[in-house]
Protein backbone atom coordinates (compact mmCIF):
# COMPACT_ATOMS: atom_id res chain seq x y z
CA UNK A 1 0.00 0.00 0.00
CA UNK A 2 1.27 3.51 -0.85
CA UNK A 3 2.40 5.60 1.45
CA UNK A 4 -0.51 8.28 0.49
CA UNK A 5 -2.99 5.40 0.82
CA UNK A 6 -4.74 3.83 4.05
CA UNK A 7 -6.49 0.41 4.33
CA UNK A 8 -9.32 0.57 5.70
CA UNK A 9 -10.41 -3.05 6.74
CA UNK A 10 -13.87 -3.87 7.99
CA UNK A 11 -14.52 -7.93 9.06
CA UNK A 12 -17.86 -8.87 8.00
CA UNK A 13 -18.19 -11.60 10.33
CA UNK A 14 -16.33 -15.18 10.74
CA UNK A 15 -16.02 -16.81 7.25
CA UNK A 16 -17.76 -14.19 5.18
CA UNK A 17 -14.04 -12.52 4.44
CA UNK A 18 -12.93 -8.99 5.01
CA UNK A 19 -14.05 -5.54 2.85
CA UNK A 20 -11.16 -3.90 2.20
CA UNK A 21 -11.93 0.12 0.99
CA UNK A 22 -8.66 1.60 -0.03
CA UNK A 23 -8.87 5.38 0.23
CA UNK A 24 -6.42 8.20 -0.48
CA UNK A 25 -5.92 10.54 2.54
CA UNK A 26 -3.57 12.71 0.40
CA UNK A 27 -6.55 13.55 -1.48
CA UNK A 28 -8.89 13.83 1.16
CA UNK A 29 -6.75 16.34 3.08
CA UNK A 30 -6.05 18.22 -0.12
CA UNK A 31 -9.89 18.51 -0.34
CA UNK A 32 -10.25 19.31 3.53
CA UNK A 33 -7.56 21.90 3.32
CA UNK A 34 -8.96 23.57 0.41
CA UNK A 35 -12.47 23.90 2.47
CA UNK A 36 -10.82 25.34 5.25
CA UNK A 37 -8.78 27.86 2.94
CA UNK A 38 -12.23 28.70 1.76
CA UNK A 39 -13.83 29.16 4.67
CA UNK A 40 -10.89 31.12 5.86
CA UNK A 41 -10.33 33.28 2.96
CA UNK A 42 -14.37 34.21 3.18
CA UNK A 43 -14.85 34.92 6.70
CA UNK A 44 -11.93 37.43 5.92
CA UNK A 45 -13.25 38.88 3.28
CA UNK A 46 -16.57 39.51 4.84
CA UNK A 47 -14.92 41.24 8.19
CA UNK A 48 -13.15 43.57 5.69
CA UNK A 49 -16.27 46.03 5.31
CA UNK A 50 -17.81 44.73 8.53
CA UNK A 51 -14.61 46.09 10.01
CA UNK A 52 -15.05 49.28 8.04
CA UNK A 53 -18.71 49.55 8.95
CA UNK A 54 -18.26 49.70 12.45
CA UNK A 55 -15.60 52.17 12.50
CA UNK A 56 -17.60 54.90 10.06
CA UNK A 57 -20.18 54.26 12.47
CA UNK A 58 -18.67 55.05 15.60
CA UNK A 59 -17.54 58.27 13.83
CA UNK A 60 -20.90 59.61 13.12
CA UNK A 61 -21.83 58.43 16.71
CA UNK A 62 -18.34 60.16 18.00
CA UNK A 63 -16.07 63.15 16.07
CA UNK A 64 -18.76 63.55 13.72
CA UNK A 65 -22.12 63.74 15.97
CA UNK A 66 -22.55 67.38 15.37
CA UNK A 67 -21.19 67.79 11.63
CA UNK A 68 -24.00 66.98 9.05
CA UNK A 69 -21.80 67.14 6.09
CA UNK A 70 -19.01 64.60 7.60
CA UNK A 71 -22.18 62.19 8.66
CA UNK A 72 -23.32 62.18 5.49
CA UNK A 73 -19.98 61.18 4.26
CA UNK A 74 -19.62 58.70 5.98
CA UNK A 75 -22.74 57.58 5.55
CA UNK A 76 -21.95 57.06 1.84
CA UNK A 77 -19.09 55.33 2.70
CA UNK A 78 -21.42 52.77 4.85
CA UNK A 79 -23.56 52.37 1.54
CA UNK A 80 -20.37 51.53 -0.70
CA UNK A 81 -19.19 48.75 1.77
CA UNK A 82 -22.98 47.24 2.57
CA UNK A 83 -22.92 46.83 -1.42
CA UNK A 84 -19.80 45.39 -1.26
CA UNK A 85 -21.11 42.54 1.54
CA UNK A 86 -24.39 41.93 -0.48
CA UNK A 87 -21.93 41.67 -3.52
CA UNK A 88 -19.72 38.73 -2.05
CA UNK A 89 -22.76 37.50 -0.62
CA UNK A 90 -24.38 36.99 -3.99
CA UNK A 91 -21.44 35.96 -4.96
CA UNK A 92 -20.68 33.28 -2.88
CA UNK A 93 -24.18 31.75 -3.24
CA UNK A 94 -24.09 31.52 -6.88
CA UNK A 95 -20.61 29.74 -6.40
CA UNK A 96 -21.98 27.23 -3.86
CA UNK A 97 -25.59 26.95 -5.89
CA UNK A 98 -23.75 26.23 -9.25
CA UNK A 99 -20.96 23.65 -7.58
CA UNK A 100 -23.79 22.01 -6.11
CA UNK A 101 -25.79 21.33 -9.60
CA UNK A 102 -22.09 21.23 -11.65
CA UNK A 103 -22.81 17.25 -12.20
CA UNK A 104 -26.44 18.10 -13.69
CA UNK A 105 -26.28 19.08 -17.36
CA UNK A 106 -28.09 22.38 -17.58
CA UNK A 107 -31.23 21.51 -20.05
CA UNK A 108 -33.01 24.36 -22.25
CA UNK A 109 -32.08 26.10 -25.72
CA UNK A 110 -29.04 28.87 -25.72
CA UNK A 111 -28.53 31.69 -28.39
CA UNK A 112 -25.43 32.91 -27.72
CA UNK A 113 -25.64 35.42 -30.02
CA UNK A 114 -28.33 36.83 -28.34
CA UNK A 115 -26.91 36.55 -24.81
CA UNK A 116 -24.16 38.51 -26.40
CA UNK A 117 -26.75 41.60 -27.37
CA UNK A 118 -28.17 41.34 -24.29
CA UNK A 119 -25.04 41.82 -22.26
CA UNK A 120 -23.82 44.34 -24.37
CA UNK A 121 -27.03 46.22 -23.73
CA UNK A 122 -26.78 45.48 -19.84
CA UNK A 123 -23.52 46.78 -19.71
CA UNK A 124 -24.07 49.83 -21.72
CA UNK A 125 -24.06 52.28 -18.28
CA UNK A 126 -21.17 50.81 -17.01
CA UNK A 127 -18.79 51.17 -20.61
CA UNK A 128 -20.47 54.74 -20.96
CA UNK A 129 -18.59 55.10 -16.86
CA UNK A 130 -15.35 53.81 -18.76
CA UNK A 131 -15.42 55.67 -21.61
CA UNK A 132 -15.52 52.21 -23.40
CA UNK A 133 -17.51 50.52 -26.47
CA UNK A 134 -18.39 46.88 -26.43
CA UNK A 135 -19.02 45.46 -29.87
CA UNK A 136 -20.59 42.26 -30.48
CA UNK A 137 -19.45 40.65 -33.97
CA UNK A 138 -21.42 37.17 -34.99
CA UNK A 139 -22.20 35.01 -37.65
CA UNK A 140 -25.76 34.91 -36.98
CA UNK A 141 -27.81 33.11 -34.02
CA UNK A 142 -25.45 30.51 -32.50
CA UNK A 143 -27.50 28.12 -30.54
CA UNK A 144 -26.60 25.31 -28.06
CA UNK A 145 -27.87 23.62 -25.08
CA UNK A 146 -27.45 25.05 -21.87
CA UNK A 147 -28.91 27.45 -19.07
CA UNK A 148 -29.12 30.95 -20.68
CA UNK A 149 -29.24 32.77 -17.16
CA UNK A 150 -25.74 31.13 -16.77
CA UNK A 151 -24.28 31.61 -19.59
CA UNK A 152 -25.28 35.69 -19.54
CA UNK A 153 -23.47 35.88 -15.94
CA UNK A 154 -20.55 34.07 -17.27
CA UNK A 155 -20.62 36.87 -20.20
CA UNK A 156 -21.18 39.91 -17.95
CA UNK A 157 -18.78 38.41 -15.38
CA UNK A 158 -16.08 38.06 -18.17
CA UNK A 159 -17.14 41.48 -20.03
CA UNK A 160 -17.57 43.73 -17.01
CA UNK A 161 -13.51 42.48 -16.22
CA UNK A 162 -12.84 43.64 -19.46
CA UNK A 163 -14.36 47.27 -18.71
CA UNK A 164 -12.74 47.14 -15.01
CA UNK A 165 -9.29 46.05 -16.10
CA UNK A 166 -8.94 46.72 -19.44
CA UNK A 167 -7.62 50.15 -19.81
CA UNK A 168 -10.68 53.17 -20.53
CA UNK A 169 -11.85 54.41 -23.56
CA UNK A 170 -10.73 51.56 -25.17
CA UNK A 171 -12.76 48.94 -27.35
CA UNK A 172 -14.05 45.35 -25.41
CA UNK A 173 -15.00 42.90 -28.19
CA UNK A 174 -17.42 39.87 -27.50
CA UNK A 175 -17.05 37.49 -30.44
CA UNK A 176 -19.41 34.40 -31.10
CA UNK A 177 -18.96 32.21 -33.54
CA UNK A 178 -19.66 28.42 -35.07
CA UNK A 179 -16.87 26.08 -35.23
CA UNK A 180 -17.93 22.45 -35.87
CA UNK A 181 -19.31 21.28 -32.84
CA UNK A 182 -18.16 23.81 -30.71
CA UNK A 183 -19.17 27.53 -29.95
CA UNK A 184 -16.72 29.94 -29.17
CA UNK A 185 -17.25 33.38 -27.17
CA UNK A 186 -14.67 35.39 -26.77
CA UNK A 187 -14.20 38.38 -25.14
CA UNK A 188 -11.16 40.37 -25.82
CA UNK A 189 -10.08 43.96 -24.22
CA UNK A 190 -6.46 46.00 -25.27
CA UNK A 191 -6.10 46.34 -21.56
CA UNK A 192 -2.71 46.60 -19.84
CA UNK A 193 -2.44 41.98 -20.18
CA UNK A 194 -2.19 39.53 -16.80
CA UNK A 195 1.53 38.01 -16.63
CA UNK A 196 1.85 34.84 -17.69
CA UNK A 197 2.38 33.09 -13.87
CA UNK A 198 -0.96 34.33 -13.36
CA UNK A 199 -2.71 33.38 -15.99
CA UNK A 200 -3.25 29.28 -14.33
CA UNK A 201 -4.53 30.79 -11.25
CA UNK A 202 -7.07 32.94 -11.85
CA UNK A 203 -10.17 31.22 -11.81
CA UNK A 204 -9.23 29.66 -8.02
CA UNK A 205 -11.21 31.45 -5.69
CA UNK A 206 -10.56 34.48 -4.64
CA UNK A 207 -6.94 35.01 -6.57
CA UNK A 208 -6.58 38.30 -7.37
CA UNK A 209 -3.16 39.81 -9.26
CA UNK A 210 -3.49 42.93 -7.28
CA UNK A 211 -5.80 42.44 -4.31
CA UNK A 212 -6.13 46.26 -3.73
CA UNK A 213 -6.45 47.13 -7.44
CA UNK A 214 -9.39 44.17 -7.53
CA UNK A 215 -11.23 45.85 -3.98
CA UNK A 216 -11.30 49.25 -5.63
CA UNK A 217 -13.24 48.32 -8.61
CA UNK A 218 -16.00 46.69 -6.45
CA UNK A 219 -14.22 43.01 -7.65
CA UNK A 220 -14.60 40.17 -5.11
CA UNK A 221 -12.21 37.86 -6.71
CA UNK A 222 -14.56 34.88 -7.44
CA UNK A 223 -16.28 36.41 -10.87
CA UNK A 224 -14.12 34.09 -12.78
CA UNK A 225 -14.35 30.96 -10.03
CA UNK A 226 -17.74 31.31 -10.90
CA UNK A 227 -17.13 31.22 -14.96
CA UNK A 228 -15.12 28.26 -14.66
CA UNK A 229 -18.00 26.28 -12.56
CA UNK A 230 -20.32 27.40 -15.18
CA UNK A 231 -18.25 26.20 -17.92
CA UNK A 232 -17.48 23.01 -16.56
CA UNK A 233 -21.50 22.59 -16.02
CA UNK A 234 -21.54 22.91 -19.75
CA UNK A 235 -18.89 20.56 -20.31
CA UNK A 236 -17.03 23.16 -22.03
CA UNK A 237 -13.45 24.91 -21.81
CA UNK A 238 -11.86 28.19 -20.91
CA UNK A 239 -9.11 28.90 -22.91
CA UNK A 240 -6.87 32.93 -21.11
CA UNK A 241 -4.72 34.15 -23.15
CA UNK A 242 -3.08 37.38 -22.16
CA UNK A 243 0.11 39.67 -23.72
CA UNK A 244 1.43 42.38 -21.31
CA UNK A 245 0.76 45.76 -23.18
CA UNK A 246 -1.71 44.34 -25.12
CA UNK A 247 -4.84 43.02 -23.69
CA UNK A 248 -6.00 39.55 -22.96
CA UNK A 249 -8.76 37.18 -24.41
CA UNK A 250 -11.08 35.28 -22.31
CA UNK A 251 -12.16 31.94 -24.55
CA UNK A 252 -15.29 29.84 -24.20
CA UNK A 253 -15.75 26.90 -25.82
CA UNK A 254 -18.84 25.16 -25.38
CA UNK A 255 -20.30 22.14 -26.78
CA UNK A 256 -23.24 23.12 -29.55
CA UNK A 257 -25.26 19.69 -28.89
CA UNK A 258 -24.61 19.91 -24.87
P1 LIG B 1 -12.51 40.18 -9.27
O1 LIG B 1 -13.78 40.20 -8.52
O2 LIG B 1 -11.31 40.55 -8.44
O3 LIG B 1 -12.57 40.93 -10.55
P2 LIG B 1 -12.28 37.73 -10.85
O4 LIG B 1 -12.31 36.32 -10.38
O5 LIG B 1 -13.32 38.17 -11.80
O6 LIG B 1 -12.26 38.61 -9.54
O7 LIG B 1 -10.86 38.00 -11.51
C1 LIG B 1 -9.68 37.61 -10.80
C2 LIG B 1 -8.54 38.54 -11.13
O8 LIG B 1 -8.13 38.35 -12.49
C3 LIG B 1 -8.86 40.02 -11.00
O9 LIG B 1 -8.73 40.47 -9.67
C4 LIG B 1 -7.82 40.63 -11.94
O10 LIG B 1 -6.59 40.76 -11.23
C5 LIG B 1 -7.63 39.56 -13.02
N1 LIG B 1 -8.37 39.86 -14.27
C6 LIG B 1 -9.58 39.35 -14.62
N2 LIG B 1 -9.94 39.78 -15.84
C7 LIG B 1 -8.95 40.58 -16.28
C8 LIG B 1 -8.71 41.32 -17.50
N3 LIG B 1 -9.60 41.34 -18.49
N4 LIG B 1 -7.54 42.03 -17.59
C9 LIG B 1 -6.64 42.02 -16.59
N5 LIG B 1 -6.80 41.33 -15.43
C10 LIG B 1 -7.92 40.62 -15.28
Amino acid sequence: VPRAFRAHISCLGQGKGALITLRDLTREQQIERMRADFVANASHELRTPLTALSGFLETIQGPAKSDPKAQEKFLGLMKSQAERMRRLIDDLLSLSRIEMNEHVRPSGEVDLAQVAHHVRDVLSGMAKDFGCEIAVETDGSVTIAGSRDELVQVLQNLAENALKYGSSGKLVEIIVRKNGEWADVSVRDHGPGIAEQHIPRLTERFYRVNVQDSRSRGGTGLGLAIVKHIVNRHRGKLVITSELGKGSTFLMRLPVKG
